[in-house]
């Protein structure tokens, strides 16, 4: 067994990004300011998006997206059960009503079909999330929004550095919101990103993420702006800190090389996993494709075990590796349980995945000593509690 305890994901902060975040301490400029804008323009050049508008969190990046939409009571939001609570809960806060349709089995992203069965006359908008940091099959899933007058909403927050078809998710004709959470590809502490091709959109949003404010603060303290302001609509306090953006500068001159390390690590697993029945390995999307490799999150058949995910986890740790639970799905929490009323077996693929998944360790810094003890560990494990 290891002598340290390995967590699932620590964040690779260099001395670049420590020395950026002492230049803003030390500027006397420490919220929204010129970094907020550098890191904007590289991270439009970077996904090939015509606008980018940089917020606190994705959280706060779908729910003005969500309210960009004017929903009406009743109006329905087709989203899958395999994600983080703030795809549906900002759904809600949008007004919305989240509806959740069937992953596919292999790849645990949305299904198509399963989408299709679920769209009605109150039907708004389709928001995918790349799972794990692999693309859905957008060109399907815009075709469907085209056939039924739907928004598409990408929810990017695994996805930074994934393409889709040779593109930069970012750059697809719909918006995409991206996180900066300490454990996605790529990190600000917290933050986000919205990218999109509608100028409008991109407008809105940014007037809405700063008090619905006229103005971006920072400029009224330029020698050429004016200390007056006008507030236009009752707004949001969403915005990215200067501090924030001092990290994401160079996180994002370092995701090609995350994503290579990353993808170096997950076919290590997928190799050493392949002659283990107790363990399906997440499988690839059949079209041509960047996987970001955000999270590694095979499935334990626990049908050949005589313990639950849960336990699994636990004996992980006793053996000193760290794990991570992405996701249990949406309806299996009480709030969506009692809210969404979704009949036992409607979604079955997720079931299953929601009972079975878990995420090994994953990040750069990751050794490939690291990788074989965890793959020791989950075989240690398996090996303990096999029926
Ligand atoms: C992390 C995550 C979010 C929320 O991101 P924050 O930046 O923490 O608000 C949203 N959706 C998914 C799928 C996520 O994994």
């Amino acid at each position: 067994m290891r002598a340290t305890f390995l967590p699932f994901s620590i964040p690779t902060i260099g001395e670049e990004e420590i020395n950026e975040v002492v230049d803003s301490l030390k500027s006397g400029w420490i919220t929204t300011g010129p970094k907020v804008k550098r890191f904007e323009e590289a991270f439009k050049s970077y996904t090939g998006a015509p606008y980018a508008v940089p917020l606190s969190s994705a959280t706060a990046g779908l729910h003005l997206v969500m309210l960009a939409l004017k929903l009406q009571p009743g109006d329905e939001v087709i989203t899958t059960p395999m994600t983080f609570a703030a795809t549906v809960s900002m759904i809600v806060q949008g007004g919305g009503t989240p509806v959740l349709a069937d992953i596919e089995p292999g790849t645990l992203n949305i299904d198509l079909q399963a989408i299709r069965a679920k769209i009605t006359p109150r039907t708004r908008a389709i928001v995918p999330v790349h799972f794990a940091g692999q693309p859905c099959a957008m060109n399907e899933i815009f075709a469907l929004a085209r056939e039924f007058g739907l928004r598409v909403i990408e929810d990017a927050a695994h996805a930074v550095g994934t393409e889709y078809r040779g593109a930069r998710i970012g750059s697809l004709d719909s918006v995409s919101v991206f996180s900066f959470h300490p454990i996605k590809n790529i990190t600000t502490g917290e933050g986000g990103m919205v990218a999109t091709g509608d100028e409008l959109l991109a407008e809105e949003i940014s007037l809405m993420k700063f008090h619905g404010m006229n103005k971006e603060a920072w400029k009224r303290y330029e020698s050429s702006g004016t200390p007056n302001y006008d507030i236009v609509m009752p707004g949001f306090k969403y915005n990215m800190m200067d501090l924030q953006a001092a990290l994401g500068l160079h996180q994002l001159a370092k995701l090609d090389g995350f994503i290579a390390k990353r993808s170096e690590l997950a076919e290590f697993y997928n190799q050493a996993f392949a002659d283990v029945a107790e363990v399906a390995t997440p499988q690839p999307v059949p079209y041509a494709h960047r996987h970001a490799w955000h999270l590694y999150t095979p499935l334990i058949r626990t049908e050949a075990l005589s313990i639950d995910r849960d336990a699994f986890m636990a004996q992980l740790k006793l053996e000193n590796i760290g794990s991570g639970l992405h996701f249990k799905a949406i309806h299996h929490h009480p709030y969506y349980r009692d809210a969404l009323g979704i009949a036992p077996g409607e979604l079955p693929n997720a079931d299953y995945a929601s009972d079975r998944i878990l995420s090994l360790p994953l990040f750069p810094l990751m050794t490939p000593d690291d990788a074989r003890d965890v793959v020791a560990a989950v075989k240690t494990v398996i090996a303990r509690n096999r029926r």
